[in-house]
């Protein structure tokens, strides 16, 4: 009897075990070819999006030539990780697709350390006034088996400085260039609209890349994720129709993009004012490039606008006659005389200072000075400097320069924010934004707790980016600058450093509409050059929650916590990794329950006593 009891459990448990390594198995396999037809998938997109731009289909190693449309062109590899040289907006970029992977792949045979990115280089490379615009083609590879775990297609762009860096990675075909030229204005708004317009109305589709082919700009439209796994659209529109309105169809059930056929003659108004000649550039007789040729402007050149128009034109008044120069190449804002070298400073001159009409010693003499004055400074070549004069451009001498003056920064706050003066307050900041991931997750558990942080962000990525740093300042957040393009800034001489500033501030001004006020220096470089060429407040940090390297909730969490007292002090995070996101959820809900008030820099330093900051100075605390 008891045997018998025995022999059936005996069988039972054998049965059960057989029943459950066939249910594991299955589970297994079901999984596996889920996985497989989800990278075949992806795959499968991404190939016929890639076969729509009519772009290579291959990639290898070494630099080759492609054929297209009868054309050649080059492609080239790029390699994006451990390369220190890297442009920063790539690197940062590869940075967010190695994110990706580590959430999409965690499977622990395919390790970071044996994968190998490439980013591609289609052919899709043109040149504008002051930029280059590339069309990437990224493909990711596991290194040893060449197996393709992804492929993506984005556009990259970057400025006409920046040549030394990338030389090798721009594919060129002949003629393109001044075809798209003048265009790229136009463009740069179009696309501008098209962003705001498509995120606005179409919340469910994500609005992700561009391709630009030689008669239209084919824009991709990827519905849900990143992956395209819900599909891609793509909404072709030719150069002809950029200076059109484009519209949204949202009234059909398929959302589609179209173009309003509106071609309207170019009209002018009245402006009559002074405005600066930005390059080299040809004066016609109308508002036509196949008008009759006039001459040339140059660099620097002051010329007298007449009108401004709505199309590519402005007339403006040369040698007494009315004529027509193109609107891209004019700035209001006075351009260093042609062969100076940029610079915008403020210079004390010494008494006895002489001001020249220009710069040559037999020019008129404008002025010369009784007692010591500040001027603006936009410009020095050699021994000569072109200032700003009673509003008007002039010349001095360096040996006229009493010493350069770096000035304060005043502290503007919200006055409607309301702080406890008696309570705690701490800074959050965040560098390297903004991402469209991680940043925007931040930005979500911000509002949730009504606070505040600091974002250091990247110009180049502003510009990327424009409607989460736009995002940033609505929440009532501050958006510094963390460079144009990452540069670390104690290796740079003072030009470029200025180039960096003058850069990001343009970025500053044409997205958020001012300049900015503080500067954190990229890895928190800085030494005496960079002090004394930086007009602005320079911000380090204090607390250093190293979420850079650990890439980890609980370390980042830890580092902080670590810290008994926070007040008056700044926390370095980076705005670009999903595991940053996800300890700011718990840190910011906790700093709040301890007392704490999230502030901005600005905050932080105006209610512990700061009315003005030190230009050139670095801060780390407010204690
Ligand atoms: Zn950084």
């Amino acid at each position: 009897m008891k045997k018998r009891k025995k022999k059936t459990i005996k069988k039972k448990s054998v049965l059960f075990v057989i029943c459950l390594v066939f249910v594991l198995c299955m589970l297994f396999l079901v999984g596996y070819i889920y996985s497989i037809k989800t990278k075949d998938k992806i795959n499968t997109e991404a190939m016929q999006y890639f076969k729509n731009t009519n772009s290579i289909k291959e990639f290898g190693k070494e630099k080759k030539e492609i054929k297209y449309s009868g054309k050649t062109a080059s492609v080239i590899k790029y390699p994006t990780l451990k390369i220190k040289t890297l442009d920063w907006d790539i690197k940062s970029k590869a940075t967010s697709i190695e994110n990706e992977y580590f959430k999409k792949y965690k499977s622990k045979k395919i390790s970071l350390g044996k994968m190998k990115y490439y980013l591609f280089l289609d052919y899709e490379t043109y040149y504008g006034v002051d930029h280059i615009i590339s069309v990437l083609y990224h493909a990711s590879i596991v290194n040893q088996s060449k197996e393709i775990i992804e492929e993506k297609i984005y556009t990259y762009h970057y400025s006409l400085d920046e040549k030394k860096e990338v030389k090798d990675t721009y594919i060129f075909i002949d003629g393109y260039k001044d075809k798209f030229s003048a265009y790229l204005k136009k463009y740069y708004n179009e696309k501008e609209n098209l962003n705001t317009n498509y995120e606005e109305k179409l919340e469910s589709n994500i609005f992700y890349t561009y391709v630009l082919t030689e008669n239209e700009i084919k824009i991709c439209l990827l519905k849900k994720d990143i992956y395209g796994t819900k599909g891609i659209e793509t909404v072709e529109i030719s150069y002809e129709n950029l200076n059109d309105t484009l519209i949204i169809d949202t009234a059909k059930k398929e959302k589609t993009l179209k173009v309003k056929n509106k071609k309207e003659e170019e009209t002018f108004k009245e402006v009559n004012k002074k405005i600066y000649i930005k390059h080299k550039t040809n004066i016609y007789e109308k508002n036509d490039k196949n008008s009759k040729f006039l001459g040339t402007l140059k660099k620097g050149d002051l010329v007298e606008q007449l009108e401004e128009g709505t199309g590519q034109f402005i007339k403006i008044k040369y040698n007494d006659k009315e004529c027509y120069v193109l609107n891209t190449v004019v700035s209001e804002n006075p351009i260093t005389k042609d062969g100076y070298k940029e610079l915008n400073d403020t210079i004390i001159l010494s008494k006895n200072a002489i001001i020249y009409e220009t710069d040559s010693e037999n020019s008129k003499q404008i002025a010369k000075l009784d007692k010591i004055k500040s001027v603006s400074r936009i410009g020095t070549k050699g021994e000569w400097n072109e200032i700003i004069y009673n509003e008007s451009i002039a010349f001095i001498k360096t040996n006229a320069i009493e010493k350069k003056e770096q000035g304060k920064t005043l502290i503007k706050v919200d006055p409607n924010r309301k702080i406890d003066l008696t309570k705690p307050m701490v800074a959050l900041t965040f560098d390297d934004g903004p991402n469209p991931s991680s940043t925007k997750r931040i930005l979500d558990t911000l509002e949730k707790y009504n606070s505040v942080a600091t974002f250091f962000d990247l110009a180049s990525l502003i510009e990327t980016y424009p409607n989460i740093a736009k995002r940033e300042e609505k929440i009532g957040c501050e958006v510094g600058t963390h460079t144009y393009s990452h540069a670390n800034l104690a290796y740079l001489s003072p030009s470029d450093i200025e180039k960096e500033m003058k850069k990001s501030t343009s970025v500053f001004k044409k997205v958020l509409g001012h300049d900015q006020v503080l500067v954190r220096a990229p890895y928190g470089s800085v030494n005496k050059q960079v002090r004394e060429n930086i007009n602005y407040p320079l911000i380090n940090w204090d607390i250093d929650t190293l979420d850079w390297q650990s890439r980890n909730k609980d370390s980042i969490l830890n580092e902080v916590r670590k810290i008994k007292d926070y007040d008056g002090r700044i926390i370095l995070m980076h705005s670009i990794y999903d595991t940053t996101a996800d300890a700011v959820e718990v840190l910011v809900p906790e700093l709040i329950n301890k007392g704490y008030q999230l502030v901005t820099i600005s905050e932080l330093a105006k209610y512990k006593g700061y009315d003005y900051l030190n230009n050139g100075t670095v801060y780390y605390s407010f204690k």
